[in-house]
């Protein structure tokens, strides 16, 4: 073996899936092995499931890896990459697992690599703790993309918890140096989206949740919209905010399933949207774990944010261990915080 093995304790922090993808976009990107114990060892079921595997797979096609304990259930792997690959890819999740997560392992490594690269990518798009592809596509690239990396979504299919299916195809433009940024002030809004999408699923359903939005809410009219997709698809129901400022557009989530109320799917999301609203800072809570990489890798940034999650506290630990990154949070208030990259 090339350099120590770092070494990753799973099962610190927050425990969950983030830990393994953090480890092996970060192990892509600086050819450090790694090996990570108590995998997803603070979820219901620990070790890795079938997105996850997938996440692995791919991270050992990327980087011509050699790896140990990839299966379902493993709680333990070691990875020892060669060299990234750019090029066009197909992983296929197999399940409705989130196809969104697949992606967050593998980009860091194409977007600083020196050519371009294409990705298919099969499994669940609108999935519950999971980027749904709005946020990718509206809140995450267009962050990436200012840090000079141009990555184009395409939707090809929606693929919902639990049905699966869905397909999109990503389009790699990479720069050889992330360029910092900073995220400090939320800017002017101007505009709103609000949309109810259902697939196989009864209108009245989109009808209460729009119903139960607009009295939430109290936005105007003309912002809320049914999206309609093939019965075919379903049953998928998400309902999204799309709330876009002169400087950024956050997008928030939250998913029906079986056994809860319409009027329960409209409160999850209310309550992120106040939240954001009331925090007043530009990044949302999602954002906030998820631009951790990129900046890292940029060697500098500052963002706000509302509270910080346990999700980013954790990927600040991970990230430290590959990168021996500094992060300095300074809490403006109660509800605000400010995080410099150094
Ligand atoms: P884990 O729970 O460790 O598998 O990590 C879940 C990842 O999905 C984190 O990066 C979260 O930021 C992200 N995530 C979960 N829910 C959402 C959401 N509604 N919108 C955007 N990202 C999300």
């Amino acid at each position: 073996m090339k350099t120590k093995l770092i070494q990753i304790d799973g099962s610190a922090g927050e425990g969950g899936g983030q830990i393994l993808r953090t480890s092996l976009a970060l192990s892509l990107v600086t050819g450090k092995p790694f090996r990570i114990a108590g995998i997803r060892a603070g979820r219901q079921k620990p070790g890795l499931m079938r997105q996850h595997l997938t996440a692995v797979n791919a991270a050992v096609e990327i980087g011509g890896a050699a790896v140990d304990g990839a299966e379902i259930g493993s709680q333990e792997l070691i990875f020892n990459p060669a060299s990234v690959k750019p090029g066009e890819y197909r992983f296929a999740v197999g399940t409705a697992g989130s196809a969104t997560l697949v992606l967050q392992t593998i980009l860091p490594a194409l977007i600083t690599g020196s050519e371009s690269s294409i990705l298919n990518l099969e499994g669940g798009t609108h999935n519950p703790f999971a980027p749904p592809f709005d946020f990718l596509e509206k809140t995450f690239l267009p962050v990436l993309a200012r840090m000079g990396a141009k990555v184009n979504a395409e939707l090809l299919r929606p693929g919902f918890f639990s049905a699966g299916g869905g397909q999109m195809q990503i389009r790699i433009t990479p720069c050889a140096q992330l360029q910092p940024i900073e995220m400090l002030e939320r800017g002017d809004f101007v505009s709103r989206a609000v949309r109810v999408i259902v697939a196989g699923l009864s209108d009245g359903i989109a009808g209460r949740q729009i119903e139960g939005l607009k009295r939430a809410l109290g936005w105007t009219e003309d912002v809320y919209f049914i999206e309609r997709q093939k019965d075919l698809y379903g049953p998928g129901n998400v309902v999204i905010t799309e709330l876009s400022t002169s400087t950024h557009t956050e997008v928030f989530s939250a998913f029906g399933e079986r056994g809860l109320r319409s009027e329960q799917v409209v409160d999850r999301l209310v309550k992120k949207v106040r939240e954001h609203l009331t925090h007043g800072a530009p990044v949302g809570e999602y954002l906030a774990d998820q631009i951790l990489i990129p900046l890292a890798l940029a060697g500098s940034g500052k963002f706000r944010t509302g509270q910080l999650s346990r999700h980013t506290l954790t990927n600040m630990d991970v990230i430290r261990e590959f990168l021996g990154t500094e992060f300095e949070i300074q809490a403006e208030s109660p509800l605000v915080n400010c995080v410099s990259i150094r």
